[in-house]
């Protein structure tokens, strides 16, 4: 057994035996982790609040050879995002990018890189404004996809290679990116102002704005199918969808 010092953002929990947690992590060195916190759900642990969802920690573990569950043994919050965590709709994107991490399917190399984005992504969630909460999640998730080593090609057309003006395109998942009119046959269709949008995204820009509900379904609909034709695992709008759906609404 091993004893490592590392960084974690928390994805998950779940009760084990009586009084104990296993905890899905994410360190910037190993990837995902599975930890058990023993006796983390008594009222005076030495864990106290610190293993909530979305939290970043420092922490000490013992690492077993060849075991995919390790021993917690100390973790120390460093972040915990107290906005995000009174508000549904913030919590939503959060989980969105949480979906992410677990799913995206990626080696140890890009760990780190990732850890950085999802941390930078959750602090931009816990302050920008309302409205700019989604042009942060897409950042995020063309960002990761960079990462994985599926960048989408949103500037020009993949086949005849012309620069994509304000004419009508299509955004082939299987390729990889926008057609112009004459070779995006059958893709999906998205306006010029949502490819601009996603193109900005893409780049890092902050304070993207208010998206209207076209660029926002179209956007949406560009990355779903381009994370879903790379095997990358969890959807991410799952949890927005979900509250949006649920009885509480938006709003509430
Ligand atoms: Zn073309």
């Amino acid at each position: 057994m091993a004893i490592v010092k590392d960084d974690a953002l928390v994805l998950g929990r779940r009760r084990f035996g009586e009084t104990s947690l296993i905890v899905s992590l994410f360190t910037p060195t190993k990837g995902p982790v599975r930890v058990i916190a023993k006796g983390a759900r008594r009222a005076r642990s030495k864990f106290g609040s610190a293993l909530e969802p979305t939290n970043v920690l420092r922490i000490v573990y013992y690492a077993k050879e060849n075991r995919d569950l390790h021993l917690l043994s100390q973790a120390d919050p460093i972040q915990t995002f107290s906005v995000l965590r009174e508000s549904l709709l913030r919590l939503a994107y959060a989980y969105a990018i949480i979906d992410c991490l677990i799913g995206l399917k990626r080696d140890e190399s890009v760990a780190g890189p990732l850890f950085g984005m999802a941390r930078a992504a959750l602090e931009h969630i816990d302050r920008v404004p309302d409205e700019d909460l989604e042009g942060s999640l897409w950042s995020f998730l063309l960002g990761a996809l960079e990462d994985a080593g599926f960048r989408p090609e949103l500037d020009r057309c993949l086949e005849c290679g012309r620069d994509a003006g304000s004419e009508a395109l299509s955004f082939h998942a299987r390729s990889g990116g926008i057609l112009c009119r004459r070779h995006g046959i059958g893709g999906l269709s998205i306006g010029e102002e949502t490819r601009s949008v996603l193109g900005r995204c893409a780049r890092g820009e902050a304070g993207i704005g208010i998206m209207s509900p076209r660029i926002i379904a179209e956007g949406r609909e560009v990355l779903r199918g381009f994370i879903r034709e790379h095997g990358l695992g969890r959807q991410p709008f799952r949890a927005l969808e979900e509250l949006i759906r649920g009885p509480k609404g938006i709003d509430s």
